[in-house]
């Protein structure tokens, strides 16, 4: 019977850094290693630690491609990690833009730390990590197809599982053999029920002995997502009628594509007169391109789309914009339109020069989709404060806000429920992770009201032996 234990290091009473370790009979796997993101210098200290030594890590497991869940492998790989790293072929492909963009960040950010902020050069650090190092995690991503249990270590299984997150979002299910078998799941992040292009959550997941999930919004309920696209068509019309412009800041993966999927459908079914829309974001424009190679990942309504069409991000309709010259050239513009771009809580990247461009005529309008951070430049607009600072200068915001509730990407309180309540009455134990404050608690009552008595919410550090 191998030695089987848990231990959590990260997204453990909050909700970034994903990193859960599974220590079976010596080997280590990392099952995701995400970045901590908030508050630079906070995130930063805990993003040059590791639990273990990069090198005693044997395998990572890898959820989802976002940044959170998987940031942190290129350190991983810089540190001596050199072995396998599981994903579906979605994920694997979106990780190999999205961490290249990663490495860019952060070696800017330490550019910036060390031209504007370190008093002398032995203040100076050094980037997380860098292109190479990202590229060499690339390498070594292993793709594996939904549904195909795969071997990760000795007498031990793996299968992703849809979790209708983000395209190729998967979550893990463990089987580990011997005479006392292990079978557990991991979340990873859950997304929801009926929302565009994706499929559903897989329903039902399969009996586990133990179960890892993440909390985000245990405690809320989102608003009902079917009405998204007519609220963006009747937000469009109303602003080219006073002869506006759109502005949305969104997510370069995930939100962006939605948004264009929308409009898409809107203009090929007469609900949208046809106007200039622009996806103005390099990353967007690189993310959409793998969503447009994984069709596999689409749900019924998408897939039928995109046979009729071929294509489901308008090509036909949607001017994508990689180079800065054609950029700056929106801002000469006058006649309405809709720019989409990034980055999504508009604190970096080109969103901030059509939000400066464009908050001060009262005929524009801003629609934000997706969540705001306290203390970004999107939450002050969702506030809608009098006057916002961008690029050091202040702007008073005339323009009309339009707050779309509908876009999140995670389950809600009911959608949790419907996943992961039927699998509480087997449960050994259930790990409540990914969540702050009163969100993994909320958790733990679904799943005492559910049936299953141990519940966790470990913290950094904690260790439990499974068997
Ligand atoms: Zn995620």
């Amino acid at each position: 019977m191998p030695e089987v234990e848990l231990e959590f290091f990260g997204a453990a009473r909050t909700v970034t850094g994903s990193m859960h370790l599974l220590h079976i009979d010596g080997k280590t796997v990392s099952m995701d290693c995400g970045l901590f993101q908030g508050r630079r210098n906070d995130a930063a200290e805990k993003n040059r630690k590791f639990p273990i030594r990069s090198d005693q890590i044997d395998s990572v497991l890898l959820s989802h491609a976002h940044i959170d869940h998987s940031g942190k492998i290129p350190a991983l790989v810089k540190h001596g990690f050199t072995g396998p790293i599981y994903a579906t072929p979605a994920t694997a492909d979106l990780c190999e833009i999205m961490l290249a963009d990663s490495a860019h960040i952060q070696q800017e950010d330490a550019r910036f730390w060390n031209e504007r902020r370190a008093r002398s050069p032995k203040d100076h650090i050094q980037p997380l990590y860098g292109p190479e190092d990202a590229k060499q995690a690339c390498q070594q991503f292993k793709r594996v197809p939904y549904d195909r249990p795969f071997q990760f270590a000795e007498d031990s299984y793996a299968t992703f599982i849809e979790a209708g997150h983000i395209l190729g979002s998967a979550c893990i299910f463990v089987e580990i053999e011997g005479p006392k078998p292990v079978k557990l799941l991991y979340t990873g992040d859950l997304g929801r029920f009926d929302v565009p292009i994706l499929r559903d959550p897989a329903c039902p997941l399969p009996d586990v002995d133990y179960l890892i999930t993440e909390t985000t919004y245990a405690n809320r309920r989102h608003h009902n997502p079917t009405h998204m696209k007519e609220q963006l068509v009747r937000v469009i019309e109303q602003t080219r009628a006073a002869g506006g412009k759109v502005v949305i800041p969104s997510f370069s993966v995930g939100r962006t594509q939605t948004v264009a999927y929308y409009l898409t459908q809107a203009l090929h079914e007469g609900m949208l007169e046809p106007l200039p829309i622009y996806v103005d974001s390099p990353l967007s424009v690189n993310a959409t391109e793998v969503f447009k190679k994984h069709p596999e990942c689409y749900d019924e309504a998408a897939a039928d789309f995109w046979q009729a069409k071929g294509d489901i991000f308008g090509k036909k309709f949607i001017q994508y914009i990689t180079d800065v010259n054609d950029s700056k050239a929106l801002n000469h513009r006058d006649e309405p339109c809709v720019i989409i771009a990034s980055s999504g809580m508009c604190e970096a990247g080109r969103i901030k020069h059509h939000l400066k461009n464009n908050v001060e005529d009262e005929a524009n309008t801003v629609v934000i989709v997706g969540f705001m951070a306290q203390n970004t430049l999107g939450r002050r607009i969702v506030e809608r404060r009098e006057e916002l600072k961008i690029y050091g200068r202040m702007y008073r915001l005339l323009c009309r806000v339009e707050i779309l509730n509908g876009f999140s990407a995670h389950a809600d309180r009911d959608e949790l429920t419907r996943a992961l309540a039927p699998l509480a009455p087997k449960l050994k134990a259930a790990f409540c992770v990914h969540g702050e404050g009163p969100q993994p608690e909320a958790m733990k009552e679904i799943f005492h009201e559910a049936g299953c008595a141990e519940v966790h919410i470990p913290a950094p550090g904690h260790k439990f032996p499974l068997s």
